[in-house]
């Protein structure tokens, strides 16, 4: 379970694409997951450039 104060602090985190830098998120311009569907336990943040990153519910990145 990743804890809420983690899904805003990792979403601070990764508002901006570090790429384009777009903040956008829905209408397929980038997603916001915390802890649902195909990213249980883990956050995950992309954008429509193709840039995406996906953590622990600790915030520690993965790698592909
Ligand atoms: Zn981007």
């Amino acid at each position: 379970m990743v804890k809420l104060t983690k899904v805003l602090e990792l979403s601070a985190k990764y508002a901006e694409c570090r790429l384009c830098g777009s903040d956008k998120i829905g209408n397929g311009a980038g997603k916001l997951i915390a802890d649902d569907g195909e990213y249980p336990n883990k956050f995950h943040r992309s954008c429509k450039c193709g840039w995406s990153v996906t953590t622990d519910e600790n915030g520690k990145e993965e790698t592909k």
